[in-house]
């Protein structure tokens, strides 16, 4: 028997419809500018979509065409996420933080056709224009935006260079938007390349609907019309994890930082806008919480949750901001997961170091996310909070395939291989101890680097710390702790290997250690591990070696 219910696609025409009409008054976005805020209601939004997909198909996307972004969390930028896939073309935000063979690589296997740039980026595009193979028109946004076109023109043989605001001007604020197949392609990102090559994963009109359902639940980020979200995260990465289109879903109304991206202004932006969701990796929270700790008068009070995710939250960062009122929720996803797969928000029943567990595992899983714990040796792990694996999920929102690239060993019979190392409790809680390149392998057992990194930096006088395993003669590998000592503070190898006595086992204590100026981060501002561990196979670090603890299969027995 068929259902007598009518067949809607589900597409982000339709969420830019409703959160437009709807919420065309009370939805707005609010973008940092040099002079202050720049404000649109989702109406004016919305008007500007049509403006833009008008002056597209001028420029002769009339298909699946890509249409890149290489910006700033703004404005214009939402116009885009809307408009682009709305026309029926595929939106690309491009990362503006990765090494210019990197960007051409991906723009290139994506066969971009347009890009739009900030004015402000141009100086950073620049020098990847010749090497793009598919780029034909190059569109200039913001102020000055003219002028800074004249200055690139002719500089990319085959790439015709435009001013945003020429293009839009006189163009109707209405568009016939074309019926759209909901499973045909929406946006498009890449993995930032942690791992190897970068590999593209596209969503579709319905993955973007149902992910922005997922999280505006109340057990995920629970996301509503009275919601004023900042996402600091990049709109380049994950598409600011979902954040934007969930808000013009539910009429959430968004506070969007440019490219004052420093403590000091997101903080201030906070306070002024009065915002109730704010979203970005544990690196940029750690500059904040400084910031809040010299700053304590700031005035928070308005902030419900602060999501942070793309890596493990430290204990330490969540007690940093219960000190000013802010509660973190702590997330789990990837480029492959839209990326929310999990969101730890604790039951209610919790209390104590309970609640702890909780808040700090990675979350539990989101409605229609399903996972499983797959062991070394094949088996699927029950859901008992102790056996560890491969995290395998599946899902609407889940990628099944990358684009343009056979990469089967990612999947296994339906479900997305993630790389994550973790296991599930009974109440679908996900607790990662690492990833899998990144688990240290020491005579056979495996250390966490990432409890190792949590735990040091749990230490008063440690700003950061990465935990890396490098070559060991005697035990196949070894961590070398590399840290970064808080302003003012001093401590030594020693008193730091003390510290983490009776927290893990003698056996995982670190013998290598390096203190460094910063941790180097990845264009999306994880530690960056790999470029640790050649530093180190390269003799760049300067390295203290403590004497190493008892052998270790004594130590393991000892425990
Ligand atoms: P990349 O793989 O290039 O870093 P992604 O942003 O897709 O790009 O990263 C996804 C990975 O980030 C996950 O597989 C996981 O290893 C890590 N990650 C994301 N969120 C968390 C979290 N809350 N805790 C620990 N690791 C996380």
């Amino acid at each position: 028997m068929r259902s007598t219910m009518l067949d809607v696609p589900l597409t982000i025409g339709s969420l830019t419809h409703h959160g437009s009409t709807v919420h065309g008054r009370t939805g707005s976005v609010a973008t940092l500018t040099a002079d202050g805020l720049r404000r649109a209601p989702y109406a004016e939004v919305a008007r500007n979509a049509a403006r833009l997909a008008h002056a597209l198909r001028g420029l002769g996307v009339t298909a699946d065409q890509r249409v890149a972004t290489f910006m700033w969390n703004n404005q214009e930028h939402l116009e885009a996420y809307l408009a682009v896939p709305s026309m029926g073309a595929v939106l690309h935000p491009l990362n503006i933080r990765l090494p210019s063979d990197q960007v051409a690589y991906i723009a290139n296997h994506a066969e971009d056709f347009v890009v739009l740039v900030d004015a402000t980026l141009l100086p950073a595009i620049a020098p990847v224009l010749p090497s793009l193979t598919t780029v034909r028109h190059l569109v200039v946004v913001g102020d000055n935006a003219a002028e800074a076109a004249d200055a690139v023109r002719g500089k990319a043989p085959g790439v015709e260079v435009h001013a945003y605001s020429d293009l839009l001007t006189g163009q109707p604020d209405t568009f016939d938007w074309p019926d759209i197949d909901e499973r045909s392609a929406a946006a498009m990102c890449y993995s930032s390349g942690t791992t190897g090559n970068p590999k593209g994963v596209v969503y579709s009109h319905r993955s973007v609907v149902l992910h922005s359902m997922g999280i505006a639940l109340g057990d995920a980020l629970a996301i509503g019309s009275n919601d004023r979200a900042l996402p600091v995260v990049p709109m380049f990465h994950v598409l600011a994890w979902g954040i934007p289109h969930a808000c013009f879903l539910v009429g959430a109304s968004l506070v969007l930082p440019d490219r004052f991206m420093t403590p000091e202004p997101l903080a201030r932006l906070v306070e002024d806008e009065r915002v109730t969701l704010a979203g970005a990796v544990p690196s940029v929270w750690g500059g904040v919480l400084q910031y809040l700790d010299a700053n304590p008068d700031t005035d928070w009070s308005s902030l419900r949750d602060v999501i942070v995710g793309g890596s493990a939250c430290p204990r330490t960062l969540m007690e940093g901001f219960e000190r000013h009122g802010v509660r973190i929720l702590h997330a789990w996803g990837m480029t492959e997961t839209s990326p929310v797969a999990t969101v730890a928000v604790p039951p209610e029943y919790s209390g104590g170091e309970r609640r702890w567990r909780y808040r700090l595992s990675q979350g539990r899983l989101v409605s229609l996310v399903e996972a499983r714990v797959v062991t070394p040796d094949g088996a699927v792990a029950p859901w008992n909070g102790e056996t560890v694996g491969e995290v395998e999920v599946r899902g609407p929102w889940i990628t099944g395939s990358y684009y343009g690239e056979d990469a089967s060993d990612r999947f296994d019979d339906g479900w997305l291989r993630t790389g994550d190392v973790g296991h599930l409790d009974a109440d679908g809680f996900l607790t990662l101890t690492d990833r899998a390149k990144d688990v240290i392998k020491s005579g056979g057992e495996w250390i966490s680097s990432v409890q190792l990194e949590n735990l040091l930096m749990g230490h008063p006088s440690v700003a950061e710390a990465s935990v890396v395993g490098v070559p060991d003669e005697r035990w196949g590998e070894r961590p070398l702790a590399t840290v970064v000592v808080r302003t003012g503070e001093s401590v030594t190898a020693e008193q730091l290997r003390d510290f983490l006595v009776g927290q893990v086992p003698r056996w995982q204590l670190p013998e290598r250690w390096s203190f460094v100026a910063e941790v180097p981060k990845t264009s999306v501002g994880k530690f960056d591990k790999k470029v640790l561990r050649q530093r180190y196979a390269e003799g760049d670090l300067v390295v203290e070696t403590l004497t190493p603890p008892a052998r270790q299969a004594d130590a393991a027995d000892e425990e």
